[in-house]
This record gives structure tokens, C-alpha cells and sequence, in this order.
């Protein structure tokens, strides 16, 4: 499968013409057959937002799990969280996507990933209802956390993990044919995972859709620094960044 917009959409379709319901971590024994859709915001809000208007177009909810402890953004700056409030407003749910290696081994994780979710319902003025792991070991995967008691839920409890069949888009790489999968009629419970940043337009390699990203923050940077120090250029012009 390509990494473009047309072909997410036309996995859409086909998920649709094999009879799957589009679901959430909630709904879903309300169908037979069932597919629960995720997207992980690690690097890039912007890309989360288009990949969500292209599903508001075609009908589709999902969740979107939000890295609020990203190196790359702050959800509490005014831009982006104008971007997942806008996520919110178009039927998605956002969720929290918690990183536990900020955590020592000392903490009590899951009062952290709590605590992180409050901040996030804070962030988006909505109840946070599901939390995702990024890059999980292989302890977080088997511990079937409880988060809030059972008002959180957790992505990767046996629930969603074990009784899904679960496929990922990880690093760019669909690790089994999500297509064959779908049409198989083997599962009745599917748990797909993407990662927007990858998609476009235009199909690109992992290589020039990185280098985009880079140059792309540069010029933003400039942006953001011309908002706070007046008559940037005249320290430096983004002509010659
Ligand atoms: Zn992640």
C-alpha cells in the first residue's frame, strides 16, 4: 500500500466493502464486524489535521493519540492546541499517546499516565477516554494496565491487543498485507494503526518526507522567533538560514 491520501482512502473502501463496521474503543461490540482506527500524532500536529479532514470528508471517526511530552511540539501552545480542538470538532476522538520512558523505574506509571491525561482534558477542554503507548516495551505490552479505573482505556490491554488483530504502519512499513488481511475474512475484530506524518498527496520516500519535515521546522522556527523579537531581519533574514 502507498503512503498517499488516495490510498488510505480506498483502504477506507475496502474495509467498507468487506463489511466492516468503523468503531471506537467503546462501540465496538455493537458490530459483528468491527474496525477500530488509531493515529499517532509523535512528530507532527499539522499532518494529523489533514489526515483527519480527509476522514471527516469520507465519514470516517477515529482516534488520534496526542505525544504530550514530544520533543517536537507543545499541545499547549495556542497553535496547536487550536489544532486538536479542531480534531475534536470534526468527530475524532483525541486521546493521550504516553511515553513511559520519562519515567524512572520508581514511578508509578500509572498514576503518571493519569496525570498526563488530566493535562491533556485540560488541553483540549473534553474528557480524554483512551491512552496509547509509544514505543512500548515488551513489560508495558504485557501489563494490561487499569488507567482511571477502567475510564481511561488503555490501547494495548488484552482487550485490544490479543482479541484484535492488530496492523501498524510502524517506521513506514506495513509488516503484513493490510489489504490481504482485510479482504481474507479471516478477523472479525480488526485494530488499525497509522501514522499520518507518513501520508501524502504524493507518494514520498522515508528519506524526502524526513528531509521535508527538517527544513520545514527551520523555516517555521523563523516564523515563531519574527513573533518574538521585533524586526527579526535585521539579526538575521530567513534568506539566509
Ligand atoms: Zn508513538
Amino acid at each position: 500500500m502507498k503512503f498517499t491520501y488516495e490510498a488510505y482512502r480506498n483502504l477506507i473502501a475496502l474495509l467498507r466493502e468487506c463489511g466492516y463496521t468503523i468503531c471506537d474503543y467503546h462501540n465496538y461490540m455493537q458490530s459483528d464486524k468491527s474496525v477500530i482506527i488509531r493515529h499517532d500524532i509523535d512528530l507532527q500536529i499539522e499532518k494529523a489535521v489533514r489526515m483527519a479532514e480527509i476522514e471527516h470528508d469520507i465519514n470516517v471517526s477515529s482516534t488520534y493519540f496526542v505525544l504530550v511530552s514530544s520533543n517536537f511540539f507543545n499541545v499547549f501552545s495556542k497553535r496547536n492546541q487550536a489544532y486538536l480542538r479542531e480534531i475534536c470538532d470534526m468527530g475524532h476522538a483525541v486521546g493521550l499517546h504516553f511515553d513511559e520512558v520519562k519515567y524512572d523505574g520508581q514511578t508509578n506509571l500509572v498514576q503518571a499516565m493519569e496525570e498526563e491525561a488530566a493535562l491533556l482534558e485540560h488541553c483540549l477542554g473534553r474528557e480524554v477516554r483512551s491512552l496509547s503507548m509509544h514505543r512500548p516495551s515488551k513489560a508495558t505490552l504485557e501489563a494490561d494496565y487499569k488507567i482511571a479505573d477502567g475510564r481511561i482505556v488503555n490501547s494495548y490491554g488484552t482487550e485490544f491487543f490479543h482479541d484484535h488483530k492488530y496492523i501498524t504502519d510502524s517506521r513506514r512499513n506495513w509488516r503484513e498485507d493490510v489489504t490481504q488481511i482485510i479482504k481474507s475474512g479471516t478477523y472479525e475484530r480488526l485494530h488499525v494503526l497509522t501514522h499520518p506524518f507518513w501520508y501524502d498527496e504524493e507518494e514520498q520516500s522515508a528519506s524526502k518526507r524526513l528531509k521535508k519535515f527538517c527544513t520545514g521546522r527551520v523555516e517555521q522556527c523563523y516564523d515563531d522567533l519574527s513573533d518574538n523579537i521585533r524586526d527579526l531581519e535585521e539579526f538575521l533574514r530567513k534568506d539566509d538560514l
